[in-house]
């Protein structure tokens, strides 16, 4: 089977399935219990969707600028048209809560939280709330690779050191942007960052997790299935690898 994990990055996989945020189940089945629309300005409607997942009973809220077609199942569910396709998800431009799947769920649970929280303050534009949770970030990824330092920016040069299979680049945008923001030596003087800096350092930080958690992991399924294909070939017995 071809690999079908770009999916899981998907809110909403089809009119049937989609990926909880809140039970983090993949490919669980949900249904619409509400739909709201309300004037976002003069010119444009937004349209509000309740999605309710079927395994968890909780609901996440869904809006798109764009009216969606629902059918009627019974009492007061709802699911989109089939007619709408498998192509639901992009209609959607926000969601509660956000994109915590967004991040593979290869990188450790306490990165992803701090990853969408201080994503979801961006979003509300709540900058000192992103700030301290990208923060908090840098500091758990350093414990969980083993790496040193007081700082922030001993932390990033300490992780460059150890994850030389990740370019270099990305942790001197970290710490550019560090240099660019404050002068000041001392972590509690810090002032916070500006929302342009937090989309820099959220998309850093989103590249550095999937090429140290993400790519090894694809790399070595890969290799295990292409040793059982010469396995079988050559007729060796299993490994457990
Ligand atoms: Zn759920």
């Amino acid at each position: 089977m071809s690999d079908q994990s770009h999916l899981d990055s998907k809110y909403f996989i089809d009119t049937h399935v989609f990926n909880c945020p809140f039970c983090n189940r993949n490919n669980v089945s949900y249904y619409l219990d509400r739909s709201l629309e309300f004037d976002w300005s003069n010119s444009k409607k937004c349209y509000v969707y309740f999605a309710r997942c079927t395994s968890c009973d909780k609901k996440s809220m869904n809006l798109s600028f764009e009216e969606i077609e629902l059918i009627h199942k019974f009492s007061s569910s709802y699911r989109f048209n089939e007619e709408v396709g498998d192509d639901i998800d992009s209609k959607f431009f926000y969601t509660v809560p956000t994109s915590f799947f967004t991040l593979d769920t290869r990188i450790p649970k306490t990165l992803r939280e701090l990853f969408s929280e201080a994503e979801g303050c961006l979003k509300s534009n709540y900058l000192t709330g992103a700030s301290v949770c990208a923060r908090k970030l840098i500091y758990e990824l350093a414990i969980i690779e083993g790496a040193e330092g007081e700082n922030y920016d001993e932390r990033i040069k300490s992780l460059k050191q150890k994850r030389q299979d990740v370019e270099g680049e990305y942790f001197d945008t970290l710490l550019t942007i560090q240099q660019l923001t404050s002068d000041k030596v001392h972590e509690e003087s810090y002032d916070g960052w500006q929302s342009k800096h937090l989309k820099l350092i959220l998309s850093t930080l989103n590249e550095i997790l999937g090429m140290m958690y993400v790519i090894p992991t694809l790399r070595d399924e890969k290799r295990k299935a292409i040793l059982e294909m010469k396995g079988d070939l050559v007729g060796e017995p299993k490994q457990n690898a």
